[in-house]
Parts: C-alpha cells; structure tokens; sequence
C-alpha cells in the first residue's frame, strides 16, 4: 500500500512525476538508452535543461525580467556560502528565524560583517520577527521564507532597496508571489521540486560583479550564467525530475492552482489542531507554515498511542526535527489533500477514545 508521505525532505513527489523519471531511467526519449547514462551535452539533456530553466522562470512570473535560473549542486547548504562570495563586500543583513538562518549567518561571516537584524531565538524561533530597522548600506538582506522545522512562514517580506536573497527551499512553487521582490532566490530541489542533487538558483544578473575579491570557478554564479548552468557535469536526474515537476504543476495550473490546494490543507489540519484538546500547535498563529505544520500532544503520554494509530493508517513522516520534538507534517505540493485528511481522522479518532 502506498503511504501517506509527510517526510520533510527528501519528500514526497507526485507519483506520475516518479513512474515518467523510471521509464526515463530504463529508455529516455525512444533512445534506446537511459537518462543517466548519456552526455550532459546530447541534444535530449541540453533540451531538458533549458526547459527546467524556463519553467522555474515562468512559474515565477520572472521570464524576461533579467533573471536567469541555475541548476547547481551542493544543496542549500552551498548557497550559504556561494551568496556570500559573490555579494558581500563589506556588510550584509541578515534575519535568524531559524537553524537554516543560523549556518547561513555562519557561513557569510568567513566573508564579511554580518548584522543579524532580528531573531526570534528568545521562543525557540515559533514566530517571525516584525519590528526591525534595514540599514541601508548593506550589501544585501537574507531571509528564510519558510522555516522547515520550526513551522513558521513569512506572509510580508522587507521592503528595502538593498538586494534580497531568500532561502526558499521548502515553499518555493508553493504560493502566489511577487518574486520579483527578490533578487536572489535559492532552493535545495529536495523539498518542493525533485530529488536532491539539484540546487535552483534564480539570481537577478545586475547584482553580480560587484565584490573584489577572486572567486573561484565552481563558486561563481557569472560562470555557471555563462555556461548555462552545464560549467561541469550536472546532476541530470534530479535536474530532471525537478523539470518534470515543474511540467506537472504548470499543467496544473501553476501556483495559483496548487496555492489554493495547498491552502485547503493546511486550514483543515490547522483547524484540526486548534479544536482537539489532544494537540497544540507549535508555531504562532499567524506565523504558521502552509508547508510544515509542528504540533505537540498535550499529553506525552498518549505518544506511542498515537504514533501507532499514525503507523496503522499507513501515515509516515510526522516525526517532529530532532531540535523541537513533537509532530511535524510536512504537506508540501504533491501530498493530496486526501492524505491530509486520513491525519486528521488519526487525530479525531486519538480524541474519541481517550478524550
Ligand atoms: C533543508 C533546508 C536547507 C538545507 O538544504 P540542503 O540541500 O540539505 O543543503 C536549507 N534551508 C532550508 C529552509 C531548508 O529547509
């Protein structure tokens, strides 16, 4: 039986993404070979690249506006680094909502002077900081727009002249935006978009350039620009399976389309929460996640109860971060809003034999 997958990431994909990347991986195109095992510079590969561009582009809203979409490695976790060798010369901006905001502040002080400008830390990051001051001389601002084990989501973003780097990572293509709004959008593909091993980085070029010092090859996004995102060897598969999502959201409707799904969502188990006595939400209430939804038993007790009517019902994945504990349902784009639905009967029926 196939599961309910509320897996944070690696996460759930839509499954007629997974049964096109298998036949691809057996013969891709009619080629008589498989996807993985024919040049990155064969007419079929550079068509499905070019394609994974265009599409994150234009389910942005952002073709045609300066922006060029990459197809990189090394994971978010690469971007907090890569952003900072490319951007920051003297000062940059930063706001802790989380862990993720953490090892990014981290990484971008090996490169310059980083002024956290806000953190919600004093709670344990369930909410976002509202009231803070942008200087103006910074080379840049960086957010995180969904925090992934906190569960909490920006709804309003800073209004600022300096450029704004966002780690979209776990609701990129989730909702209806003004993207043009960022500068620099990156995302590890293992969240919303694909398997990991592709990284999507959407950079608005009149940013780069500006800094003096050397960057190296691999590091700099002007190179990968350059070399349409094929500088080295890319990850072919996970850039094709992201391409084949993004295909699968477009025919859909696009994020329009999957913003309304995804909203139905998160309000029926939001609701859920709020009315059971058994749970509490972790997150403030009008910082919650549409992704990510953390939940706590009010009694710890009824845990192994719980997790096992969870196991019965074929739903897996709900583990809490090993940081907060607790419950954690990951419902990003491909999960229906049927298997939302089988969590929360799990939830009402935890209530009707022990409330
Ligand atoms: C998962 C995650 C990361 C780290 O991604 P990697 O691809 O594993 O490096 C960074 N930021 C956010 C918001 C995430 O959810």
């Amino acid at each position: 039986m196939k599961k309910h997958n509320f897996y944070a990431g690696p996460c759930i994909l839509p499954q007629e993404v997974l049964l096109k990347a298998s036949e691809a991986v057996q013969d891709f195109n009619g080629l008589g070979l498989s996807l993985i095992e024919i040049s990155h510079r064969s007419t079929d590969f550079v068509a499905v690249m070019d394609k994974a561009q265009s599409l994150a582009l234009e389910l942005l809203g952002l073709k045609e506006k300066g922006y060029t979409a990459l197809f990189l490695q090394g994971g978010a976790s690469l971007q907090f680094l890569m952003v900072a060798y490319n951007l920051l010369e003297r000062k940059a901006g930063y706001l802790n909502t989380g862990t993720w905001s953490e090892k990014a502040i981290k990484e971008a002080k090996i490169f310059g002077e980083i002024e956290e400008l806000a953190s919600s830390k004093d709670k344990g990051f369930n909410y976002i900081p509202k009231m803070y001051g942008i200087p103006t001389d910074l080379d840049y601002l960086h957010i995180t727009s969904n925090n992934t084990i906190y569960g909490t989501q920006m709804n309003s973003f800073p209004k600022t002249k300096v450029p704004l780097v966002c780690d979209m990572s776990s609701d990129i293509f989730s909702r209806e935006l003004n993207y043009s709004q960022f500068d620099l959008i990156y995302a590890g593909a293992q969240k919303n978009m694909g398997p990991a091993g592709a990284t999507l980085v959407i950079v608005k070029e009149d940013i780069l350039g500006k800094v003096s010092r050397v960057i190296p090859s691999m590091l700099n996004y002007k190179v990968h620009i350059s070399k349409d995102s094929m500088f080295n060897t890319p990850s072919v598969f996970a850039t094709y399976v992201s391409m084949l999502t993004m295909q699968w959201l477009k025919d859909l409707g696009g994020v329009k389309a999957i913003e309304e799904i995804n909203d139905k969502k998160a309000q029926l188990l939001y609701s859920e929460i709020d009315l059971n006595p058994m749970f509490k939400g972790y997150a403030a209430k009008e910082d919650r996640s549409k992704m990510n939804v953390t939940f706590n038993l009010t009694d710890e007790k009824l845990q192994s109860t719980f997790d096992k009517m969870c196991a019965d019902a074929g739903v897996v994945g709900i583990k809490g971060h090993r940081s907060v504990g607790g419950y954690r349902a990951s419902i990003y784009n491909a999960l229906s809003l049927d298997s939302v639905g089988v969590l929360v009967d799990v939830m009402s029926d935890l209530e009707q034999s022990k409330g």
